[in-house]
């Protein structure tokens, strides 16, 4: 939390005062603004591919956190274990609203938008200390995951997970910040530290995680640097031929002939959203000398061939990239308002909450880009 705010208890304490501590140049009073509802309700993932709604009581800020009315929460192909195993959890991981409660010792004043940041960082462990707080050591959860996250009406978090925005954005556009231009830019930044002139990249998976890690590639390393991704599903396909990647229909060739189709030859980096082991080592096979492999997705394996031949003889890295560190959010807040309308175009689907059922049906039936629920 930032000592530094200038801002008085007075200067957000426009509503309900539910709690007082004397604290000096903090928040001294837990706030929430007038009005609000004692419960709310929120969908709730049964399993077996359904979901119906539940009541819940709207949570009070404590110390140090921050009550969050969400206005939009984007959907992610990770939530596919919540939708078919069920869970008690609100899920709901790329959400952006507005702080409508405040607890003691905050400094975020009530009516401030933002995005809220997926893990609950502790901020003090080596990880956070050292800015890796994709990487904490004593993480308190995962908002949407083991945290009720952002399809309920509020949400519950810790101040520092917030990141606060002006108001010329939309809060659809704001989770934009999250999984798309986060785990996208991570992975370009990941494979930067292991190679320092990409001339070509390679992406297996033009998913919303592809796709957003192909934007972030066009938008970091510049227009002219090649950017080959491949799919099963034309749509997604399409989608990406209108950011600027070279497209590949994996169904139909495989990608050292989609690359040869675009008059490329061995790629500098290939960065995996597919997550199959089959993918990944193709992908190892047709790096080029100091070739980098990021996997981006979960599951599924890789052996390396000839580990103390080829691998180590060409300088092979292989790196793994989880979703980004916070801090990351402000570079990627210029990105987005200096890049709106490029990165706009990965949000296909706005639906509101009462339709979630369908969303999720149609975002796992494969032709959509981001879908965001909306509220
Ligand atoms: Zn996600
Ligand atoms: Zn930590």
């Amino acid at each position: 939390m930032d000592d530094a705010s200038t801002a008085g208890p007075d200067s957000h304490c426009a509503g309900r005062v539910i709690k007082g501590i004397l604290e000096p140049g903090k928040m001294t009073m837990a706030t929430v603004s007038n009005a609000l509802p004692s419960t709310m309700t929120v969908p709730r993932f049964l399993g077996s591919g359904k979901i119906d709604t539940v009541q819940k009581p709207v949570p009070q800020p404590g110390p140090g956190q921050l009550l969050i009315q969400v206005h939009a929460n984007a959907l992610c192909g990770s939530e596919r274990p919540q939708f078919w195993g069920g869970t008690d959890v609100t899920p709901g991981h790329e959400a952006a609203g507005t702080v409508v409660g405040v607890g003691v010792g905050t400094t975020t004043p009530i009516g401030t938008r933002g995005g809220i940041f997926l893990m609950d960082y502790c901020g003090e462990c080596r990880s956070c200390r050292a800015g890796y707080t994709n990487q904490c050591l004593a993480k308190r959860g995962d908002m949407g995951f083991n945290r009720d996250g952002g399809y309920g009406v509020y949400e519950l978090i810790h101040e520092n997970l917030f990141f606060a925005i002006e108001s010329d954005l939309s809060a659809t556009e704001a989770t934009l910040l999250l999984d798309v231009m986060g785990t996208g830019g991570h992975s370009i930044m990941r494979a930067r530290r292991c190679h320092d002139d990409i001339r070509s990249i390679l992406i297996p998976g033009a998913g919303p995680v592809g796709l957003g890690i192909l934007a972030m590639a066009k938008i970091i390393l510049g227009p002219d640097v090649p950017v080959v991704i491949s799919d099963v599903v034309p749509y997604r396909l399409a989608l990406a031929e209108k950011l600027g990647g070279l497209p590949v229909l994996s169904s139909e060739v495989t990608l050292s002939e989609g690359l040869k189709r675009h008059g490329l030859g061995a790629p500098d980096v290939a960065i995996d959203a597919a997550g199959r082991e089959e993918v990944r080592q193709e992908c190892l096979a047709l790096l080029a000398h100091r070739g980098v492999l990021v996997s981006v997705a979960h599951g599924g394996g890789l052996t390396i061939p000839n580990l103390y031949g080829d691998f180590v003889a060409r300088e092979m890295t292989l790196v793994g990239s989880e979703y980004f560190a916070f801090h990351e959010l402000e570079e990627n807040y210029r990105l987005l308002k200096a890049n709106r309308e490029y990165l706009g175009q990965i949000i296909t689907h706005r639906m509101g909450v009462h339709e979630i059922q369908n969303a999720f049906e149609l975002f796992f039936a494969g032709s959509t880009g981001k879908v965001v629920i909306e509220q």
